[in-house]
């Protein structure tokens, strides 16, 4: 399929978001007229560049309020159209796109609305033009797609066809299943968006909140299906309003558009009933099993090492080549790297390593899913290892730890003796870690890890912070192996301070309260749960009073949902890092949301009490 993008979903100017859009692999843009009339570019030269990166044009927008209107205000409708018919013919633009009218003046009178669009295409033919008819979700007498249609059809001019928008037939909870029923040869364009379900205005939510395919909540992938049942053989073209795309980066937003089509044509395929793989582009997914690493960045030995002592890990060898220490216990490994550059927030969660039954296949899917592929800087005798960077900089890295059909990464560390008489701890593995987004990317970081790894996102939650607010989504494999949840704090937050966005690798113990009173023992602090949250817990569960009693004396946190119960705590905040130790009872499934907020506000009274850093 072809693949479009309309220039209001980038930022910048024409030119950047042309240049941004080529750079990104599209085969076509939709030139917003808002975007040509602030550009100092002519329409020839528009036209050159674009063809210059191996653009089309495929679409002029918008039109707006022309049809069903009294006859003086028809006569300006035409001159206004001859006038863009002018400019097309110098873009080399061959399609307008007419949307609804929204005006008071618009009379409710399909066959008047029928006679002035067919007017129109007859103009518009004179030009070589057609006319994509759309019905915005708040147009005054047009405001779904099948309504539309039957003006288009009424109208039946060779000209006159519709233009289909995801985001106006989904947002209104319209069927789509009727699409089938319009001629393909019929649907002249299909933009395509999605957006957070968000109970609002639906022209304020289409204005600011509309985002990828995948990102948001609406059945995009559903609504293609329909469209090329009917054999629409056009371009599937992005057009997003987004507060966010308005302000980042055009030429990521523009991979992350990429992406997100690629990621939609691999779904509508396999929903069609053939491989993953059927839409041709992409190499299949392949699902992690686990972790096989978190690496922190620390300025230099110190408090990490402590605490990761204080909790049964054995520091289990050194890398022959760099500066970094692998601390083991159970299947949970952590990486301690004094080798990177000292950030200026201390230690900070740079790396993770995935189990992968195939490290060379991950690393396919995701450089065709367009993510950076990282260039492997290793020694002459180390093993490979295959990583690509998160939209936020986390390096993943895809791992086959210690299989005998396969060289690992550990094989890199000369192994210490383990110190006599070396405990080992309850620790079995890593449970999940928690990766701060920066606030522009929280979308495309999700997207990235739905599609380049192939996890489930789960629902995005608020969570109150004493200074802010919290966004938080997680994102995980069908059986929990990986799961990761992304952070991120509402604008304006935090002051901008990057110390504050902390990040944290979250351990599994089979035996929290072992685990707790083995900190205790090693003297380590973990953070401290304010006596009102457990008198709360008590109203809110009846544990019987011993176990309320433990969790008290403990500073373990509960939570429980409809699969089982979930015991946590926290040590203290190292640089931009903790480690949360949890523990899930039966099958819990979450990440103790519902404590976030008592953890942040113990987190930053902690910080405020031992002053700024
Ligand atoms: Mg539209
Ligand atoms: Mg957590």
């Amino acid at each position: 399929m072809r693949r479009s993008i309309a220039t209001v979903s980038l930022s910048g100017t024409l030119a950047d978001k042309l240049t941004a859009i080529g750079a990104a692999g599209f085969d076509g843009v939709e030139i917003f007229e808002n975007d040509l009339l602030g550009s100092d570019m002519s329409p020839e030269e528009v036209r050159r560049r674009a063809a210059d990166l191996g653009l089309a044009i495929d679409l002029y927008q918008p039109f707006r309020d022309f049809e069903a209107v009294p006859p003086d205000v028809l006569a300006a409708g035409l001159r206004r159209a001859e006038h863009k018919f002018a400019v097309m013919e110098r873009l080399g633009a061959a399609r307008l796109l007419v949307c609804s009218n929204v005006s008071p003046a618009a009379i409710d009178d399909d066959a008047l609305a029928a006679e002035q669009l067919g007017l129109l295409a007859e103009r518009a033919a004179e030009h070589g033009i057609e006319i994509a008819y759309e019905a915005l979700a708040w147009g005054r007498h047009v405001d779904d797609y099948f309504h539309a249609w039957r003006i288009v059809r009424a109208a039946d001019h060779p000209n006159l066809g519709v233009c289909l928008d995801s985001f106006h037939i989904l947002a209104r909870d319209v069927d789509p299943y009727a699409i089938r029923t319009i001629p393909g040869d019929k649907i002249f364009f299909l933009q395509l968006a999605d957006a957070p379900t968000l109970p609002m205005d639906v022209l304020y939510w289409s204005r600011h909140y509309r985002c990828f395919p995948g990102q948001g909540d609406l059945d995009v992938t559903g609504l293609v299906e329909h469209v090329l049942r009917t054999g629409y053989d056009g371009p599937l073209s992005l057009e997003v309003f987004n507060d966010i795309f308005r302000q980042a980066a055009a030429m990521r937003t523009a991979q992350d558009a990429m992406r997100s089509l690629l990621a939609l044509e691999e779904e509508v395929a396999r929903r069609a009933g053939g491989s993953a793989s059927a839409g041709g582009a992409l190499p299949p997914p392949v699902a992690p099993t686990g972790f096989a690493f978190a690496e922190l960045a620390v300025p230099s030995d110190g408090p990490v090492g402590e605490v990761l002592d204080a909790l049964g890990f054995v520091r289990g060898g050194r890398h022959t080549g760099k500066p970094v220490e692998l601390w083991e216990q159970g299947a949970a490994r952590v990486l301690v790297n004094s080798g990177s550059a000292e950030g200026p927030d201390g230690p900070a969660l740079g790396a993770i390593g995935l189990e992968t039954p195939d490290p060379a296949a991950s690393v396919k899917r995701a450089e065709a899913l367009l993510a950076p592929v990282l260039p492997r800087l290793r020694g002459p005798r180390e093993a490979p290892l295959d990583a690509v960077a998160a939209p936020d900089g986390t390096e993943v890295f895809f791992c086959r730890t210690a299989r005998p059909d396969h060289s690992s990464w550990t094989d890199d560390f000369a192994r210490d003796r383990r110190p006599a008489g070396a405990t080992t701890g309850e620790i079995t593995h890593i449970d999940h870690v928690a990766l701060t987004q920066p606030w522009h990317h929280f979308d495309e970081a999700s997207l990235f890890y739905r599609s380049v790894l192939g996890l489930r996102p789960h629902d995005s939650l608020e969570l109150p912070d004493p200074y802010g607010l919290m966004r938080s989504r997680a994102v995980s494999t069908e059986d929990g192996g990986v799961r990761v949840a992304l952070n991120v704090a509402y604008v304006g937050a935090h002051d901008g301070r990057y110390d504050l966005a902390w990040q944290h690798v979250a351990l599994a113990s089979a035996d929290i309260v072992a685990t707790a009173r083995r900190m205790r023992a090693a003297g380590a602090a973990t953070l401290a749960v304010p006596d009102n949250y457990y008198d709360d817990l008590e109203a809110r569960y009846d544990l019987g009073a011993d176990r309320h009693l433990l969790l008290r004396e403990l500073g373990l946190l509960y939570d429980r949902d409809d699969c089982g119960e979930f015991l946590h705590f926290y040590t203290a905040t190292i640089g931009r890092v903790f480690f949360e130790i949890v523990q899930r009872l039966g099958g819990y499934r979450g990440y103790g949301a519902a404590n976030a907020p008592v953890r942040l506000a113990a987190q930053h009274a902690r910080r405020t009490r031992r002053g700024p850093q």
